[in-house]
């Protein structure tokens, strides 16, 4: 990989959120983290709080 290549994966990381390495769909307004099903409750949190990400 070169050095552009590189650059360019790590920008891409940096501006999605990915979730046991997809792209996570919802995020928890609660807790703010990432996760990769419209759960009911927050796995990480257990609020209500789980979102399309916009
Ligand atoms: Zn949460």
């Amino acid at each position: 990989m070169s050095l552009f290549e590189e650059a360019g994966k790590k920008f891409e990381e940096a501006k999605r959120t990915f979730v046991d390495g997809k792209e996570a769909e919802y995020v928890c307004r609660s807790c703010e983290k990432p996760v990769s099903e419209n759960y009911e409750y927050c796995p990480h949190c257990g609020e209500e709080t789980v979102e399309p990400v916009a």
